[in-house]
């Protein structure tokens, strides 16, 4: 009995219905059709035998393309993006070229945070975080501004409609002072303890501004709030004269004047020799030599007592200052507003 061509096109079909059908396709290089078609080859008619084999090879090469190409679509199928702008999902050389990518980088804010928070902890600060959004008793009741205050004027924040059990509406904090209530209770047992309580407080404040080069609606604080037994200004100005040391790595001068929180008494505004001229004047600190950063001052008792702390026993101090305006001095940025305006050309000087 001889085999003809015909043969190879009849097996070819059942293959084709074979590998539609099968589960496990790669049994079809295994079929019984293929063996009976290669066993053939041995007993085809000598003069027709080396056409014969060469058509059984081309078709088992066809086989073993279908297979290859059934694998790849399993295995290297990059996912389907369906807002590619080109035809990514469909042609297997552009599969891989999407949009051009780049690495991003840590926000310069947050980077420098870091850094602060990690000078705080070798000093022996813990670290809490404020909130966002918050309430009049810690805005403003806890921390000694009564009822209708003009004092309450100067924070001038933004308001949810939405109102809590008192019937005042909640408020995106102006400072993170409102979180002292919370972690003079939190931590009043290191006091029993003959421990201080020593916490940072870093955090996203809001104001009602008008914006300019130094003013902006959104920008981070860093509160401290330090407290123990027989705690003087003159512990106030040493940690944060070792900060700004640290933090600029350099010796500094410092200096306080008077000021006015309704949470401190006495109260300072805090200001420190000019990094950048060594006090002989320029751009930065507005050619005087110095730079007022921040606001502190040593807890009010009231204060102390509100947070259920004996101000007869013990005393502490406070300060609130802006993460912005250390690090807009310490890297010559002009402009506040650039920290929040995702600004690409702005942000890749920090990578
Ligand atoms: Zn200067």
């Amino acid at each position: 009995m001889s085999y003809t061509i015909k043969d190879i096109a009849v097996a070819a079909e059942e293959l084709k219905k074979q590998f539609e059908t099968l589960e496990d396709k790669k049994a079809i290089r295994r079929s019984p059709t293929f063996r009976e078609l290669f066993s053939k080859i041995k007993t085809a008619e000598p003069d027709k035998r080396a056409q014969f084999g060469a058509e059984v090879n081309k078709l088992k090469n066809e086989v073993e393309a279908w297979l290859s190409e059934l694998e790849s679509d399993n295995d290297d199928r990059a996912p389907i993006d369906v807002t590619a702008p080109f035809p990514t999902n469909s042609n297997p050389t552009t599969r891989f070229s999407l949009l051009p990518t780049q690495k991003g980088s840590i926000h310069p804010l947050m980077k420098e945070l870091e850094t602060v928070l990690g000078i705080f902890a070798r000093m022996g600060f813990a670290t809490i975080e404020s909130r966002e959004i918050d309430d009049d008793y810690h805005m403003f009741g806890a921390l000694n501004f009564p009822e209708g205050h003009p004092a309450r004027d100067d924070y001038d924040t933004f308001m949810t409609t939405q109102k809590d059990k008192k019937g005042k509406q909640f408020i995106a904090p102006a400072h993170t002072s409102t979180m002292q209530n919370r972690v003079l209770r939190q931590f009043a047992s290191n006091l029993v303890n003959d421990e201080p309580i020593a916490v940072v407080i870093p955090g996203r404040v809001f104001r009602n501004e008008d914006l300019d080069a130094r003013h902006e609606h959104t920008f981070y604080q860093l509160e401290g709030v330090y407290v123990g037994k027989a705690v003087t200004a003159g512990n106030l100005i040493a940690t944060l004269k070792v900060f700004l040391q640290e933090y600029y790595q350099q010796e500094l001068e410092v200096k306080t004047q008077p000021f006015y929180f309704p949470f401190t008494e006495p109260s300072f505004e805090f200001a420190l020799s000019c990094p950048f001229c060594k006090k002989q004047g320029c751009n930065v600190c507005s050619q005087t030599g110095w730079i007022e950063l921040l606001g502190c001052g040593m807890i009010h008792p009231n204060v102390l007592k509100e947070a259920g702390i004996d101000p007869t026993i013990y005393t502490g101090f406070a300060w609130g200052g802006g993460i912005d305006r250390l690090v807009m001095m310490k890297y010559d940025i002009e402009d506040i507003r650039h920290f929040e305006s995702g600004k690409l050309e702005f942000l890749r000087q920090f990578s």
